[in-house]
């Protein structure tokens, strides 16, 4: 599990708990309260549904202990910071209250570890069967899987939960063994993803709380190693098309205080933006692996888009010619989604494209596209509209 920018906010429930020396779930609710709407930004995130619809995200640890020693985790075992911990029983009474007096409406819980990964992911699930079961929630949950759960419990985390993840932190196990040594790739990481895909190919979906299977998600920390966007993102290809993960995020790297890296610079964070912008072409566009144009350390350019950056290279002195190409070569110019190229399509049904005006009236970018296509084997050329 990396925190990073969430890292405080994440243990932020229950170390205010353990600061105030609360007795009773109650208590700390009142507590939490009042200092959640006070600071609701700091607790309570913004996230969007897979229907589109916003909701307010409490994000948490069920503790903030842990025997790992992670090389990048402020939690990790023997740093020295003040540690606080809910049982099952106490965060789900905490949650349920927040959730029915409308202060949060979904829940992401991680945890550090204490007593291994089999008995840390036990207290997860039970946390979220009391939510289940005993309250009847109902709502949004993004449970963690722990690193060496057994595939019976990340079968039942899937029945009571709407997203399950677990971090693969780096995308291979050398590069792992610099961020985290005590964690195993294969049989720890790598091996719950696989059972996850697994156990959405071979299971009854009437088993799971909702009557769907969860979606699957990973996060990498990104730049505190020598990892490269070569070997994030060979990996990412691999979990979107081979496992079927719904999401990978990547975290550009933040040096915590008292920690093996602490002296290690903090990643760009564009280099973040251009993975996501690559990993979504991988994940939504006609793009393979080996379309995408690297420096010669194996890093995307930082100072350009990696669509452009493959259309500069490779439809600049070739372009496409817009009234024959296929949905898969119009996505690829720039200035083309899947929308504007259907919009292409469905416009070619009926009429031929004579001039790049149409291209505007369609509602695309003519600016961003004029350089990579042909109309009937001439290049166009770019018109500026004059406003009067
Ligand atoms: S296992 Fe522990 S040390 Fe490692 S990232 Fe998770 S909380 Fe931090």
């Amino acid at each position: 599990m990396y925190y990073n920018r969430h890292m405080n906010e994440l243990a932020c429930l229950n170390l205010l708990a353990s600061q105030m020396d609360l007795e009773s779930a109650e208590d700390k609710t009142t507590a939490v309260r009042s200092r959640l709407i006070n600071n609701a930004d700091v607790f309570i995130h913004p996230a969007v549904m897979p229907n589109g619809k916003r909701i307010k995200l409490l994000k948490t640890l069920l503790t903030s202990a842990c025997e790992r020693d992670c090389y990048y985790c402020p939690f990790r075992a023997g740093r020295d910071t003040r540690r606080a911990t809910f049982s099952p029983e106490e965060f789900a009474k905490l949650f349920i209250t927040l959730y029915e007096r409308r202060i949060v409406e979904g829940l992401f819980i991680s945890s550090g570890m204490i007593g291994g990964g089999i008995r840390t992911q036990d207290k997860l699930i039970d946390t979220i069967d009391i939510l289940r079961y005993k309250y009847q929630y109902q709502g949004y949950v993004h449970l963690k899987i722990m690193p060496g759960s057994e595939k019976a419990q990340i079968e039942r985390a899937m029945q009571v939960s709407d997203r399950v993840s677990i971090n693969l932190e780096a995308p291979n196990a050398k590069r792992l063994l610099e961020l985290a040594p005590h964690k195993n790739f294969k049989e720890e990481l790598i091996k719950s993803l696989i059972w996850i895909d697994e156990i959405r190919r071979n299971s009854d979906p009437d088993k799971f709380w909702s009557g769907h299977f969860p979606s699957s998600a990973t996060q990498f920390v990104v730049g505190a190693v020598n990892d490269t966007d070569v070997e994030l993102l060979t990996t990412t290809n691999y979990l979107y098309k081979d496992l079927n993960l719904k999401r990978v995020y990547y975290s550009a790297f933040k040096p915590a205080h008292n920690t093996p890296l602490e002296n290690k610079p903090a990643t760009n964070p564009i280099r973040e933006f251009r993975l996501y912008q690559a990993s979504f072409l991988l994940r939504n566009y006609p793009f393979n692996l080996s379309d995408l144009v690297y420096d010669n350390n194996g890093n995307l350019p930082l100072n350009i888009d990696p669509k452009l950056a493959w259309a500069n290279k490779n439809l600049l002195k070739c372009p496409i010619e817009i009234n024959q190409a296929t949905i898969q070569e119009l996505m690829k110019v720039p200035g083309i989604g899947s929308s504007g190229a259907e919009k292409i399509l469905k416009y070619r049904y009926t009429h031929k494209l004579k001039d790049i005006s149409i291209i505007q009236k369609l509602g695309l970018n003519q600016e961003r596209i004029t350089p990579f296509i042909l109309i009937d084997g001439k290049r166009p050329v770019f018109q500026i509209n004059m406003m009067f």
